[in-house]
C-alpha cells in the first residue's frame, strides 16, 4: 500500500511524503490490482502488425474556414455554436496529453489545446469548450452515440476505426516504445518476450504488445500501468512516446528504453456523416501549423521529446 501511496503522489501531485528511500517494500502479487485489470490471452485483433487495407491517414480537404461565430447555415458547426459549447472527449489521466491539473483544477495538455483551438474557430473563444473524460476503450462508443462532437485523445487513425468512425488529417506523428524501471535490464520491445507487460483496454498499444511478450494486462488508463509496474505487478509499460514520456516525468524511477516500432498518427476522431466537421477541423489544424500555433502547444507540452519537429503536412483524398 504504501508503494500505492507513492504513486498517487506522483500522480495527484499531494503534499504527503512517500516511503522513506531506505525502505523496502516487498513486491508483487499481494498487491491489489487496479479495477478493471485483465490479461490479455488471445488479444484483441490480435495481428501483431496488419497491414493496412485503407489509406487511413488522407482526410477530407478543407475550404476557407468561416470566420468565427459565423458557421454555414445547417452545418454541424452551427449546431455546434447555437448549443454555446463543444463538446470534446479528452484523457484526464494523462501527463502532458490530457490531464487534471491538480492545483487548478483544469484539464490541460497537448490534446486539450488542440480541443481549444477547434473551440476557438466556430466561436472565437476558446473557453467555449465541455470536456469529457473518456478512457481509450470508451473513445469510438462516445462517438457513436453522439455524446461527443469530436475526440481529442491520443487516437490513432487505423482503417480498423475509419469503418466505425471518421478522422481529421494527422495533427501529431508518435511511436510506440516500452518502459521499465530503471536499470530494468530490458532494452526495448525485443526484450519483453519473456516479461509481463501493460497496455490500455482499447488501445493499439495492446495489440501491438500482445503477440511480444509472455503476458499483457489491460487496465482502464495508462495511470493504473504506472501502478502495476510501481507494484512490480508487471514488468514494463508499452505505449505511445508521448504517454511513457508523462509517465516517467511522474515518477524518476522509470525510464523509456528502445526505439519507436509502430507508426501512431493521431486524428481528432469525429462521428460518422460530418464531412462538414472533418473539413472545418482540417481547416482549424492547417492554420495551426502555418501560423504556429502548433509549434507553440508542442513546446509548451512535448519539448522533453526533444526540439519540436515539422508537423504533419495534411494529406487529403479528395
Ligand atoms: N495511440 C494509441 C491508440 O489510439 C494509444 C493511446 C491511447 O490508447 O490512449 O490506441
Amino acid at each position: 500500500m504504501r508503494r500505492l501511496a507513492l504513486a498517487a503522489v506522483l500522480l495527484l501531485g499531494a503534499c504527503s511524503a512517500g516511503p522513506p528511500p531506505s525502505e523496502v517494500v516487498p513486491r508483487g502479487a499481494a498487491d491489489p490490482q487496479p479495477a478493471g485489470a485483465s490479461t490479455v490471452t488471445a488479444p484483441p485483433s490480435s495481428r501483431p502488425d496488419p497491414a493496412p487495407s485503407c489509406d487511413a491517414t488522407a482526410s477530407l480537404r478543407p475550404g476557407p474556414l468561416p470566420p468565427a461565430a459565423q458557421m454555414p447555415a445547417g452545418s454541424t458547426m452551427e449546431r455546434i455554436l447555437q448549443r454555446g459549447r463543444l463538446i470534446a472527449g479528452v484523457d484526464q489521466n494523462s501527463y502532458l496529453m490530457g490531464f487534471r491539473n491538480s492545483f487548478t483544477g483544469e484539464i490541460e495538455g497537448f490534446d486539450v489545446d488542440v480541443a481549444r483551438q477547434i473551440a476557438k474557430a466556430v466561436f472565437g473563444d476558446e473557453k467555449k469548450v465541455q470536456f469529457k473524460v473518456v478512457t481509450s476503450a470508451e473513445r469510438i462508443p462516445m462517438l457513436k452515440s453522439g455524446a461527443v462532437d469530436v475526440v481529442v485523445r491520443t487516437m490513432t487513425i487505423t482503417c480498423d476505426r475509419l469503418e466505425e468512425v471518421d478522422f481529421s488529417q494527422v495533427y501529431y506523428q508518435a511511436g510506440q516504445r516500452v518502459l521499465v524501471r530503471r536499470n530494468s535490464g530490458i532494452g526495448g520491445v525485443d526484450g519483453l518476450a519473456d516479461k509481463r507487460v501493460c497496455a490500455a483496454a482499447g488501445s493499439t498499444s495492446l495489440g501491438a504488445v500482445a503477440s511480444r511478450a509472455k503476458t499483457a494486462v489491460s487496465v482502464p488508463n495508462w495511470t493504473d500501468c504506472l501502478v502495476m509496474l510501481q507494484q512490480g505487478q508487471v514488468d514494463a509499460i508499452s505505449t505511445d512516446d508521448t504517454l511513457l514520456a508523462g509517465l516517467a516525468a511522474q515518477d524518476p524511477y522509470t525510464e523509456v528504453v528502445g526505439s519507436r516500432f509502430t507508426d501512431e498518427s493521431y486524428g481528432v476522431g469525429i462521428p460518422k456523416g460530418q464531412q462538414d466537421l472533418v473539413r472545418f477541423v482540417n481547416g482549424v489544424l492547417e492554420r495551426m501549423r502555418a501560423d504556429g500555433t502548433w509549434r507553440g502547444i508542442y513546446d509548451r507540452w512535448l519539448s522533453r521529446l526533444g526540439p519540436a519537429p515539422t508537423p504533419p503536412a495534411g494529406r487529403y483524398r479528395d
